[in-house]
């Protein structure tokens, strides 16, 4: 199925509210234009050096999205364009990050990622860790860091209860965010959550931002 079909199917099913970041990681510039074609504008990539080689040769109207681990030493690469890094997972890279927005005079969007699957080996602070980063965390420490709100991954399962409850439990916690340390802050606004196998369950559970792959390029 061609990927402007995938897009449009895609489309339909989010609500109003819910915006589609098309995961581009791995496809080549070629399809990235297919789908920029169609009115496209927000792609994901996972690595640095890919997000940097997709940047160069593509539109620079394109709002580009980092969605996987960042290392500090990679900050830099990405400081002059990144549109939204979705995963601050401490406290030291989101201070790197002011660092390297202040270089490039500009305000760098980010998300805290939380870890809300069972698995091990996804990235991002636990519920306990994050409380307390937030306690402790003063706005007005990043100038050149605008936290917009929080991403989260589900745990790859065919419990679809299981991954209901855990972007329930991510909700509720921005919710509560939202309401007490960001009252004052109208851009805490995102909840980035859900991707191709579980983006409808995510959206039903308040997803701001879905993650979608392999359902618009394809398998990688
Ligand atoms: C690859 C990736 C996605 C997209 O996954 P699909 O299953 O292809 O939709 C979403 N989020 C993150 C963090 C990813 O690394």
């Amino acid at each position: 199925m061609s990927i402007s079909i995938q897009i449009a199917k895609i489309k339909e099913q989010l609500p109003e509210k819910a915006k589609l970041i098309a995961v581009s990681k791995t496809h080549p510039t070629s399809k990235v234009l297919e789908a920029y074609e169609t009115g496209q504008r927000a792609f994901g990539e996972n690595r640095v050096q890919e997000l940097n080689e997709k940047y160069e040769h593509l539109p620079k109207d394109i709002l580009w999205h980092q969605i996987g681990h960042l290392q500090k030493n990679k900050v830099k690469y990405i400081a002059p364009f990144v549109h939204l890094i979705h995963t601050v997972d401490s406290e030291n890279l989101l201070s790197v990050i002011n660092k390297e927005g202040g270089k490039n005079n500009r305000i760098i969007n980010c998300l805290v990622q939380i870890h809300i699957a069972e698995e091990e080996a996804k990235f991002g602070f636990s519920y306990a860790e994050a409380e307390k980063f937030f306690n402790s965390f003063h706005e007005q420490d990043y100038p050149y860091v605008q936290i917009c709100g929080l991403m989260g991954m589900a745990t790859n399962t065919n419990d679809t209860d299981k991954v209901r409850n855990e972007f329930k439990r991510l909700n509720k916690f921005f919710q509560k965010l939202k309401s007490t340390k960001f009252e004052a802050n109208s851009n805490f606004t995102e909840i980035s959550m859900g991707m191709s196998f579980d983006y409808k369950i995510a959206v039903e559970e308040g997803s701001t931002m879905v993650r979608i792959g392999s359902s618009i390029f394809g398998t990688r």
